[in-house]
């Protein structure tokens, strides 16, 4: 899962996809990976810049297992 972490922040980095992580209690996601400090469960959305495609990435990193990085259904 940290593999798709840090694939996901690549792409932000470089402008492929953006944050549109909305409501709740959650940081952005550049300032959650960069504090190291994850929360137990993380549910983020990301959007494609190119072609709008949303995106859905989930991990629960207490235990290190589960999550996922899913395509979520076009608009
Ligand atoms: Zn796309």
């Amino acid at each position: 899962m940290r593999q798709a972490i840090a694939v996901t922040r690549d792409n932000l980095a470089d402008g492929t996809i953006s944050d549109v992580t909305t409501g709740g209690d959650c940081k952005p996601f550049d300032e959650l990976v960069s504090s190291g400090k994850w929360d137990d469960v993380l549910l983020y959305h990301f959007k494609c810049n190119t072609c709008g495609q949303l995106f859905e990435l989930s991990a629960e990193t207490y235990h290190g297992a589960g999550g996922w990085w899913k395509p979520l259904k076009h608009r």
